[in-house]
């Protein structure tokens, strides 16, 4: 039986995100969402695609590559958003499209490859918390250098989390601007992975390409070990 909440949820989202876009006088094909799907069954992705979703994003690899496989037949898209273990990235590169979550040499160097490419945000840390991941302000242009030198990768720009204990709409602004510098040596890499949930229509406003939005859609996550 079709989820009626589910699809409540998803058109209540839909609505606001098409909302804010307006406001910001933006066109709304440069704004793509990406449903978190982390925690929940592979049957509610398959519920989510039969409401016309084809984007999703899992934080951990175990989960991810098992639900990817379960839902094969569809035509999904996977985000790889979460921290990412070096020897698991070739991995995650098998069924993820796109990894946001890049943010250390090692994990640049476990993408490397001259055969294939796989799509990357370099994640962006606007906390003092070395623990929440991303790399640190001061360390990014010489991570970009990295990045942009490494056969294999094709960053598609930056993401970040909003830090808890400031404003969010400051930490996207914040972004964008050093989006702005980093397309100063890598031209191409003009998209903006920002917005959750709770702070997606200010993530709009300050130029997000690229929302993550998990519980707004899904209803709260089942419990997770
Ligand atoms: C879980 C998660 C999200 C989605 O969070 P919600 O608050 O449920 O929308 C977005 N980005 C990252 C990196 C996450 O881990």
């Amino acid at each position: 039986m079709p989820d009626e909440a589910l699809a409540e949820r998803l058109a209540s989202v839909q609505g606001d995100v098409a909302d804010a876009i307006r406001r910001a006088g933006r066109d709304a094909a440069t704004v793509s969402t990406i449903v978190v799907s982390k925690f929940h069954p592979a049957s509610l992705v398959r519920e989510l695609v039969g409401l016309g979703v084809r984007s999703f994003g899992e934080s951990r690899h175990q989960e991810a590559s098992v639900k990817a496989a379960e839902v094969s037949d569809l035509d999904v898209e996977w985000h790889f958003i979460g921290q990412l273990q070096s020897k698991k990235a070739r991995l995650a590169k098998a069924y993820a499209r796109v990894i946001h979550s890049l943010d250390r040499d090692s994990l640049v160097t476990a993408l490397s490859s001259t055969d294939d490419s796989v799509d990357v945000f370099a994640q962006v840390n606007l906390a003092d918390d070395p623990a929440r991941g991303g790399v640190p302000v001061a360390d990014l242009p010489g991570f970009i250098d990295r990045v942009v030198g490494t056969p294999g990768l094709r960053l598609l720009g930056l993401m970040t989390v909003a830090p808890l204990d400031v404003e969010p709409r400051s930490a996207f602004a914040r972004l964008r601007e050093l989006s702005e510098q980093v397309q100063q040596t890598a031209p191409g890499a003009t998209s903006l992975s920002m917005g959750m949930s709770g702070d997606y229509a200010a993530a709009i406003l300050e130029g997000a390409t690229h929302l993550r939005i998990g519980t707004a859609i899904t209803g709260n996550r089942p419990p997770h070990g």
